[in-house]
């Protein structure tokens, strides 16, 4: 069936990036929930169709580890998306408020100057074995994009992996528009890459693009490294100027896990952190380290861990509100 916007009833923002709004929808001939990416586009009539007919494979990348796909359509000069909506949002949020310590006491007020607890630098990120269930599935899900469908991702980042309250874990976001890439490419580069070093090279050259299935493991295990540490990894003095922070991933060291994680994890991560491209894991090594194969004689309480991630925000969020008001 066909999506068209006057089955939708439209309910709040669930984020922004850097091309559009994704917003909670309703579909009211089947009542299920959605979520819905508008990408404002200035291109034609024929272009824009063209985009549509490319997303329309997506209806083939069915798996548990890649969130479903529902239909598109373009009004104007827009192109709306709809998938499936996940409950507990994405990891970026997720990986802080999910932390093995994320609670500063919440009733002994800061010392002078110094920032309200929820605005105070946090320590930790996601723990290990709620680590390896996230990774496991991401890796999974690029493997299987890769397989089945010949398709690289393009885009792995934690804003890009979204968790739902069942505890599943799913990728969305890849690249399936040659079209749309085009008419979105270089429009903000962003000061956060998890662009791998050959990209960055390639793109700075202005030479076609060395991309690879390669370079979005090198994204995955920077990834991992963000949610393992509850930010991003490169060293924040090279967050304020991109070409920095570019120099940085291309001619530096690759980040690490921090201690605390297992020799396992560490080596996985490190077996994704290879600057040069042809050195790097795939898929299926990853899948058969250690690391992942522990986790799948584990058990893991996802659940517990989303809903305490989730009371967690909502109290921060709370105590944020309460402070603005009193102040
Ligand atoms: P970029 O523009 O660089 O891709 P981004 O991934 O953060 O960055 P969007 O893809 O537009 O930007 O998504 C914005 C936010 O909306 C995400 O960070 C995520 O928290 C939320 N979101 C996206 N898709 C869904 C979904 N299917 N269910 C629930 N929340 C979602
Ligand atoms: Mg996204």
């Amino acid at each position: 069936f066909a999506i068209t916007m006057d089955q939708l009833q439209l309910y709040e923002d669930l984020g922004k990036g850097n091309y559009g709004t994704v917003k909670k929808v309703l579909h009211k001939p089947t009542n299920v929930a959605m979520a819905m990416k508008e990408i404002r586009l200035e291109l034609d009539q024929a272009k824009l169709n063209a985009i549509i007919m490319e997303l329309d494979i997506l209806h083939r990348a069915v798996a548990p580890e890649i969130v479903e796909f529902y239909g598109a359509f373009f009004i104007e000069s827009c192109v709306y998306y709809c998938m499936e909506y996940m409950d507990a949002g994405s990891m970026d949020k997720l990986q802080t408020y999910g932390s093995d310590n994320p609670l500063l006491p919440s009733d002994s007020s800061p010392p002078d100057g110094e920032p309200a607890p929820f605005l105070r630098k946090r320590t930790g990120g996601v723990p290990e074995v709620v680590l390896a269930r996230v990774v496991g599935s991401m890796t999974r899900g690029l493997g299987f994009l890769k397989d089945e469908l010949q398709i690289i991702h393009r885009d792995v980042k934690p804003t890009n992996v979204l968790v739902n309250r069942r505890g599943q874990v799913k990728l969305c976001d890849f690249g399936v528009s040659g079209q749309l890439e085009k008419s979105l490419a270089k429009t903000n580069i962003g000061c956060q890459s998890y662009m791998a070093p050959e990209r960055i090279r390639s793109e700075s050259l202005h030479t076609s693009p060395t991309y690879t299935v390669s370079s979005d493991v090198w994204s995955l295990g920077l990834s991992t490294i963000e949610m393992a540490l509850g930010h991003y990894p490169y060293p924040p003095e090279t967050y304020s100027n991109v070409f920095a922070q570019l120099t940085a991933i291309v001619h530096g060291d690759p980040p690490e896990l921090p201690d605390g994680f297992s020799d396992a994890a560490k080596d996985w991560v490190s077996r994704c952190m290879v600057k040069r491209a042809e050195d790097r894991a795939s898929y299926q090594e990853l899948l058969k380290h250690p690391f992942l194969q522990q986790d799948r004689t584990r058990t893991v309480d996802m659940v517990g861990w989303v809903a305490r991630a989730l009371e967690n925000r909502d109290r921060m969020h709370k105590e944020k509100e309460d402070q603005n008001g009193s102040s």
